[in-house]
């Protein structure tokens, strides 16, 4: 096996919170090391909705 570039196996995974009812990408986080298989939900100020909505994760 091959590892040519060993500092870049670490990465921070990015994904964006997008509001569940109108499916606007308001937010981008960066996830953490440890590494989640289930999808975040955060309630979060949609400005298109003018309100807060649930925000899901996605890719
Ligand atoms: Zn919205």
């Amino acid at each position: 096996m091959k590892y040519r570039n060993k500092r870049s196996v670490k990465r921070a995974k990015k994904a964006s919170l997008a509001c569940v009812e109108c499916g606007s990408r308001n937010y981008t986080i960066t996830l953490g090391a440890s590494a989640r298989t289930t999808r975040l939900e955060m309630n979060k100020h949609c400005k298109y909705c003018k309100k807060h909505t649930k925000h899901r994760e996605t890719k």
